[in-house]
């Protein structure tokens, strides 16, 4: 194979990011807003309410064709035992908590994508693949997603999944706020199954109501902090507790949107070299043709296997 120099390697790294930032701004101009509706949607989950019975976990499942197991299995109290993340196989998990006045009585809570209404994996991705709906829901294109995990990095939940186990095109996976299914007019999967109603879906204003009036109505049960309300300039999914957030494996965050601080650090970090459009562009270009290479093997393999 021939060699390039170092001269002829920087001419052509610049003539590719030339033309990547010329597609990017193209794409920018293309690029989904952040539609931030009045009328958005939210759920309050209700810490004091969940008895970790797990069933949304299986609905959720269930409504996203994952594997769900028997739903017998979910009573299994064992899991508990270690804290989980949503992961690629399970967009939802609850947790348990025994820190707080009475050990013998746990908090449990439920943990998915909060649906952030200034979203930091949506100002993360370098494609454009993620988009705040007008109806709270953050979702992504999968046909977009080159799987660079920018988001895993950006979210301040840590709430985006990757499909590590899969060799060829693994993607992000996470909570779409069941957008499919809500578009229709139904529940979310997970709220619809809570069989002690732990989980309340409505406008996010009506929830926010809602929240302020349980606290006022027993104060002794609630801490009078709704979290999620002005959390990273507010999230579409809000928590009431009796424990303190931290107590229960909340980040302590600032009310200031998480994106202008991830932002931030990436402007810092390349302040003195060139603005990180280009080598989001650079990575973006070189990870989507590899994407595209990948999808191109998948397809010869097929074809010598005779699954034409
Ligand atoms: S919680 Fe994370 S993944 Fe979900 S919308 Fe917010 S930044 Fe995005
Ligand atoms: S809203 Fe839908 S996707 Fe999100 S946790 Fe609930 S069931 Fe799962
Ligand atoms: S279904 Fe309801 S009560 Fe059961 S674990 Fe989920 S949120 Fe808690």
């Amino acid at each position: 194979m021939k060699k390039l120099n170092r001269r002829q390697f920087l001419k052509g790294t610049v003539a590719l990011g030339a033309a990547t930032l010329t597609a990017t701004a193209t794409q920018a101009e293309a690029a989904p807003k952040n539609v931030l509706s009045p009328d958005r949607m939210g759920v309050l989950v209700d810490t004091t309410a969940c008895v970790g019975c797990r069933q949304c976990e299986f609905a959720c499942k269930k409504a996203h064709d994952l594997p769900t197991g028997n739903l017998e299995s979910y009573s299994d109290r064992s899991v508990f035992n270690t804290m989980r993340r949503p992961s690629d196989t399970a967009l939802t998990v609850v947790n348990e908590f025994r820190s707080g006045k009475d050990d013998a009585l746990p908090t449990n809570v439920k943990v998915q994508c909060m649906h952030c209404d200034h979203p930091a994996c949506v100002s993360a991705c370098i494609v454009g693949a993620f988009t705040k709906e007008e109806n709270g829901s953050v979702i992504w294109a999968t046909e977009k997603c080159i799987g660079c995990r920018y988001c895993m990095v950006a979210c301040p939940f840590q709430v985006p999944a990757f499909e590590y186990q899969k060799a060829l095109q693994p993607l992000i996976a996470k909570c779409d706020f069941c957008f499919n299914r809500t578009k229709e007019g139904k529940l979310p999967a997970c709220v619809g199954t809570c069989p002690v109603e732990a989980l309340t879906y409505g406008p996010r204003n009506e929830i926010i109501r809602v929240a302020r009036e349980k606290i006022r109505r027993e104060p002794e049960r609630y801490r009078t902090h709704i979290f999620g309300e002005h959390e990273v300039a507010g999230t579409s999914w809000m928590y009431l507790a009796t424990n303190d957030f931290t107590e229960l494996g909340f980040p302590k965050l600032h009310n200031k949107s998480a994106p202008g601080v991830s932002e931030s650090i990436q402007h810092g970090i390349f302040a003195s070299y060139f603005p990180p459009v280009f080598y989001y562009s650079l990575i973006g270009s070189v990870m989507w043709l590899s994407k595209k290479r990948h999808a191109a093997d998948e397809s010869e393999h097929h074809k010598e296997d005779g699954h034409e």
